[in-house]
């Protein structure tokens, strides 16, 4: 993963879907773009920006 100029959020934490619903719809909040990564960690769907590395659960 490449430094980006996206501070906003910390990618090293997974944010929650009730917190931080999205801000577009299919988006990454962070830098928009709209290609995810999606994992299961027990009954959670964590989504993970494929640009910035976001993580989100869903
Ligand atoms: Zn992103």
């Amino acid at each position: 993963m490449t430094e980006e100029n996206y501070n906003v959020y910390n990618t090293s934490i997974v944010y929650d879907y009730k917190d931080h619903p999205n801000i577009k719809s299919g988006r990454c909040d962070n830098c928009g773009n709209a290609q995810f990564k999606i994992s299961v960690k027990g009954f959670i769907y964590i989504r993970e920006c494929r640009n910035c590395g976001m993580n989100k659960s869903i």
